[in-house]
C-alpha cells in the first residue's frame, strides 16, 4: 500500500498516513503530481489504505480482505475513478458517479472518488464537482489528481486539501531534455552547463517581465556573465522562445511542451500578457535571433531587445 511510495515521497505518504491513523482525513484531496508519475497509483495506495481493514496491521500488502481482492480486480464499487472521456472529462461522468454515491455505503466505512487529470473537467464539469465538494457528505472522500493545478477553477481549489508530490531529479532531468531536444545543442556540451544556460534564461526573463525596462539596468549579471558569445547567445534565445511558447500554452489551456518543472512562473507571466502580447514577444524573439546571426555587438542586441519586448499598448 501506501509504504510502496515511503521512498519517492516521504512527505505524502507520512501525511496520508497519519490523516488515516488520527482519524482526521479530509473530504477533498487535491494532488498536485509536479511531474511525479506514480501519483495516480499513490491515490489508489490511499484510498486502499482507507478502505481496507487491516491497514494497521499491514501496512505493505494485504491479501486476505475482500476489499483488497475487490479493490486489484478493479471491482470495488466504493472506490470510482475518474478519467478524461476523450478530451475532456464531461459533466454527466461526475453526475453519474453523484447519483451512485448519494446512497449509503454497503462496502465500506468510505466511498471514494479519483479524479484522474483533474484540469480536464470542462465547465459544466467543474461546476458540477464545486457543488459536491460545497456541501460534503460524511464519509466521502474525494481526490484530485493534476499536472497543472491552475488550470483548475480557484474555488475547486481552496476547496482541498492541497498534497503537493515532491519533484524529483527526474523532472527536471525531463525539463532539460526536452529543451535540449528542441533546440540545437552542440555535442560537447554538458549537461550542467546547459543547465546553467536554461536557469540563466529563465531568470532573464522571470526578471524582465517583473522588472521591464530596468532590466537594462542589470544586463551584465543576468545575461553577459553567463551568455558570453554569439553561439551561446542564440542558443539562449531558442530556449527563450521554447519558454515563451510554453507561456502561450498555458494562456491558452493547452499543454506545456518544455517548462513543466516551473509551471507557477509560467502562470504568472501568463497572468501579466495578453495572447496578442505573448504572439508579439514571440516574434520579437525571433527577429532577434536573425539579428544574432548578424555578428552584431551583444550588449546593443540585449538592449534593443528589452525595448522592444515593450509592446503592452
Ligand atoms: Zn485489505
Amino acid at each position: 500500500m501506501l509504504d510502496e511510495f515511503v521512498l519517492d515521497q516521504k512527505i505524502v505518504t507520512t501525511i496520508l498516513k497519519n490523516a488515516v491513523e488520527k482519524d482526521r482525513y479530509s473530504h477533498a484531496y487535491l494532488f498536485e503530481t509536479n511531474g511525479y508519475k506514480n501519483a495516480n497509483a499513490v491515490a489508489l495506495a490511499f484510498a486502499k489504505y482507507l478502505s481496507c481493514p487491516n491497514h494497521f496491521s499491514n501496512n505493505k500488502n494485504c491479501v486476505n480482505c475482500t476489499q483488497c481482492k475487490l479493490i486489484d480486480q478493479n471491482a470495488f464499487s466504493e472506490i470510482k475513478i475518474i478519467e478524461p472521456d476523450g478530451l475532456w472529462i464531461k459533466k454527466e461522468q461526475l453526475d453519474s458517479l453523484q447519483a451512485e454515491f448519494m446512497q449509503t455505503a454497503v462496502q465500506s466505512k468510505y466511498r471514494i472518488y479519483i479524479i484522474h487529470n483533474a484540469e480536464k473537467m470542462n465547465a459544466s464539469a467543474s461546476n458540477s464537482i464545486l457543488k459536491f465538494l460545497e456541501e460534503p457528505a460524511p464519509n466521502i472522500i474525494a481526490i484530485l489528481i493534476t499536472d497543472n493545478m491552475y488550470q483548475l477553477l480557484d474555488t475547486i481549489v481552496s476547496r482541498c486539501q492541497i498534497i503537493s508530490f515532491a519533484k524529483n531529479d527526474e523532472t527536471k532531468n525531463n525539463m532539460i531534455e526536452k529543451i535540449a531536444d528542441s533546440i540545437y545543442v552542440p555535442s560537447t556540451l554538458d549537461k550542467s552547463t546547459l543547465d546553467k544556460y536554461i536557469a540563466t534564461v529563465i531568470h532573464f526573463v522571470e526578471y524582465y517581465e517583473s522588472k521591464k525596462e530596468n532590466t537594462l539596468l542589470n544586463t551584465q549579471n543576468l545575461w553577459h556573465n553567463v551568455i558570453d558569445d554569439r553561439d551561446k547567445t542564440l542558443m539562449a534565445f531558442e530556449m527563450m522562445l521554447l519558454l515563451y511558447k510554453d507561456v502561450l500554452n498555458v494562456k491558452m489551456n493547452r499543454k506545456v511542451e518544455c517548462y513543466d518543472q516551473i509551471l507557477s512562473s509560467l502562470k504568472s507571466i501568463s497572468e501579466k500578457n495578453s495572447i496578442k502580447n505573448l504572439i508579439e514577444k514571440i516574434n520579437k524573439i525571433h527577429s532577434t535571433k536573425e539579428k544574432i546571426k548578424l555578428n552584431m555587438n551583444q550588449n546593443l542586441l540585449i538592449d534593443e531587445f528589452i525595448l522592444e519586448m515593450r509592446c503592452d499598448a
